[in-house]
């Protein structure tokens, strides 16, 4: 795919992480105490495998230093924090 920042070819390839649930965190919130933790409103990142970690697709911009992740989740219905 062409990077949608600088319009020039990107890289295939993967995020991963050894033993690690990979997911995105808003700020002010913590991912949690175990590995497979995600914070409450973040959102999970790749499929998770307790001895095998995370891995998500993602193409990189080597111009621009850009990362786009494929497949993403929607996240769900954000939690009420009240
Ligand atoms: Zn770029």
């Amino acid at each position: 795919m062409d990077c949608p920042y600088c319009h020039k070819p990107m890289e295939p390839g993967w995020i991963e992480a050894r033993c690690e649930r990979l997911s995105w965190t808003p700020y002010g919130e913590k991912k949690g105490p175990f590995r497979w933790s995600v914070s409450q409103n973040g959102v999970p990142l790749g499929e998770y495998y307790f001895f095998q970690g995370a891995k998500i697709p993602a193409d990189y911009c080597p111009h621009c230093g850009k990362i786009i992740l494929a497949g993403v989740p929607r996240r769900p219905e954000k939690k009420d924090t009240k």
